[in-house]
């Protein structure tokens, strides 16, 4: 019998897993379909033995401290902070737009505060703000979202930014000085190693068992447990009863090139004549050495792997439906981006699936002192083996073995 069986290898099943059996001492089954650990964020060395991301380029930013030391004890890091270029009128310019995009863009040389005033002069400010393209257009006027954001996100989601929640652009800050990082969280790094690594690292606990290539459906009545942790589809779980959620894919086509580098940036952006909409170089983000190099190009489809929800008002208002099932659903929790139906950056996933832990190990600790007078108990009978392995310190207290 396990106490808990986990659905999904991917950061919010794995993070829990390694809790579960190091924190609470729990018997923890955890599956995944695909054959690998890692979710989207499997890396591996390809035939050249280049380390690329399958699922697309996977940067690690965060400004939450706890789940970067969380993080930290399963891998060393690697100081990376991101940069993007977007090729706009034959030339390739920082994204987010910032005062050398300007430059650049229209052959001047404006100073912060000048800049500052041309934004103001080309912004064509909205009443309300509910779209994508009323954030953009509000901001930096119509010339500017027409180059750099109305046939990136035409492409990303097949749906015109006029369509789109105001949420996916409003993460796109506009600057004014010459800051040229992707991202400003405090903590920004990629796992010296790997993330597979990392997540091998963490699943590393005798009380851990994986298994791969193994389909909830085709486990769910076989395996005896007592906990279900569903990080997978929330629509598939309830058999679709309500519709499908839909969800925008990408094909990713991954290339080898017999140079040291291929693009001047780690990624380049193609918001207008290309049918892909980005391409990334992989060494620049691992910091391999090597004499060839990897990147991957990025065309969004309609079919295949989920992996963006479509932030639409009619969307949400499906999961909600669902989500009052999986809110009725009892010894069953829904954690990560496919089950909670959101688009979720890596730290937020960990910062979900911690945030879950503390609630479990408190009703643990609960049952612990519910079941302190009786001499046996289910309950205390399930936890009394991990709590004498946590008091000798052999929990998740012992710092993670080097690679
Ligand atoms: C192209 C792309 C780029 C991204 N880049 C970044 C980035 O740069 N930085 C960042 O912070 N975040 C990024 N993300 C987001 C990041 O991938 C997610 O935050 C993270 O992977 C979510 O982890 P998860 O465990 O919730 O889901 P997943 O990683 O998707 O893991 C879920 C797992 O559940 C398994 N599963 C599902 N159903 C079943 C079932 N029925 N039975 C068995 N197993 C099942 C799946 O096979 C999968 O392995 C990116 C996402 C994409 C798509």
């Amino acid at each position: 019998m396990f106490d808990t069986l986990i659905v999904g290898a991917g950061f919010a099943g794995s993070v829990l897993a390694e809790r579960l059996a190091a924190g609470l001492g729990e018997r923890v089954l955890l599956i995944d379909r695909r054959a690998h650990i890692g979710g989207n964020a499997y890396d591996e060395y390809n035939a050249d033995g280049l380390l690329v991301h399958r699922y697309g380029p996977h940067i690690f930013h965060t400004n939450a401290k706890r789940v970067w030391d969380h993080l930290s004890r399963f891998t060393a890091w690697r100081p990376y902070e991101h940069r993007v270029r977007a090729s706009v009128d034959g030339r390739l310019v920082p994204i987010p737009i910032n005062l050398d995009t300007i430059n650049a863009l229209y052959g001047l040389s404006l100073t912060s505060f000048e800049v500052e005033a041309f934004f103001q002069s080309v912004a064509q400010p909205r009443e309300t703000i509910r779209t994508s393209e009323d954030v953009v257009v509000s901001r930096v006027g119509e010339e500017l979202y027409r180059k750099f954001f109305r046939g990136y996100t035409r492409k990303q989601w097949d749906l015109d930014p006029s369509e789109l929640d105001a949420s996916v652009t409003s993460r796109v800050p506009t600057r004014t000085n010459r800051d040229d990082r992707y991202f400003t969280d405090t903590y920004q790094a990629m796992p010296l190693h790997g993330y597979t690594r990392m997540f091998e690292r963490m699943l590393d606990h005798p009380r851990i068992q994986v298994m791969l290539n193994a389909d909830f459906r085709e486990v769910r009545d076989l395996v005896p447990y007592r906990r279900l942790i569903y990080t997978g589809p929330v629509d598939e779980y309830f058999d679709f009863r309500y519709g499908t959620l839909p969800y925008r894919s990408l094909q990713f086509v991954h290339e080898t090139h017999a140079c040291e580098r291929f693009q001047p940036a780690p990624v380049v952006n193609f918001p207008n004549e290309h049918p892909y909409t980005r391409v990334t170089e992989f060494k620049y983000l691992t910091g391999q050495e090597h004499p060839k190099t990897a990147v991957v190009y990025e065309y969004p489809q309609a079919e295949g792997d989920p992996y963006y929800p479509i932030p639409r008002p009619e969307n949400a208002e499906l999961y909600r439906k669902y989500e009052a099932l999986a809110n009725a659903e009892a010894d069953v929790h829904f954690v990560g981006r496919l089950a909670t139906y959101k688009y979720y950056n890596m730290d937020q996933v960990v910062a979900q699936a911690l945030a879950l832990y503390d609630r479990l190990a408190g009703a643990a600790s609960g049952d612990r002192a519910a079941d302190a007078p009786r001499p046996t108990g289910t309950a205390k009978a399930r936890l009394g083996a991990p709590v004498d392995l946590v008091s000798r310190g052999d929990g998740d207290v012992r710092p993670p073995a080097e690679p």
